[in-house]
């Protein structure tokens, strides 16, 4: 039996530590005294297969990340309930001023399976949390059954529900904030980058 997971990564720290502690402490210096200034907001999947920093090779510094269960953006509610991912995306735009909001969809996505799954049958998932949060993309399964077509309408939903955040719209109108969407398509290591003014997916790298 290999190593357990937990074994490696506590190995993987100690290299990522000789690589910028030690070969690179001038950088770790200048984001401790520093402080952050990412350029870009990522807006990613839970799913342990689409880690933002491993597929776009980012450094640390580069990225403000907020991961959620199919990377969906809810539209904007300010209530008094937890709204986590609204909380980091205004810290993003209104504290640490990015310059680009990308929405990270891909292939293969468990939560958008469970919501085409649900249209589909009407099985309401046996949990808490999840069927609710899901269903802010329930308007994306009329583009179904094909889950990977409800995936990448799901990323326009999350486009368009940045839009409703005022400190959002504001600076995309002014001209200093530019939203991405992006599908990462597992099986073939396809990046598909959403085109507003065609209304279509294009294929990148
Ligand atoms: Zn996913």
């Amino acid at each position: 039996m290999g190593k357990p997971t937990v074994d490696r990564m506590l190995a993987g720290f100690k290299s990522f530590k000789a690589i910028y502690y030690e070969q690179r402490p001038e950088r770790v210096k200048d984001l401790v005294d520093m402080g952050q200034k990412p350029e870009v907001l990522l807006i990613a999947c839970s799913d342990s297969r689409v880690d933002p920093a491993i597929l776009t090779n980012a450094e640390p510094g580069e990225m403000f990340v907020v991961r959620n269960v199919a990377n969906l953006v809810p539209p904007y509610e300010p209530d008094e309930n937890y709204h986590g991912t609204s909380a980091a995306i205004e810290f993003a735009v209104c504290d640490l001023k990015v310059r680009d909001i990308v929405v990270l969809g891909h292939e293969c996505c468990g939560g958008i399976s469970a919501l085409v799954e649900h249209a589909e049958t009407g099985k309401v998932p046996d949990r808490d949390f999840i069927g609710s949060w899901m269903s802010m993309a329930r308007s994306c399964v009329e583009h179904g059954p094909d889950v990977e077509k409800v995936s990448r309408h799901s990323v326009r939903n999350s486009l368009n529900n940045l839009m409703t955040f005022p400190f959002v719209r504001e600076r995309v109108e002014a001209g200093d904030l530019t939203l991405h969407g992006w599908w990462y398509g597992m099986k073939e290591g396809i990046l598909w980058r959403f085109n507003s003014a065609k209304d279509t997916f294009e294929q990148g790298e």
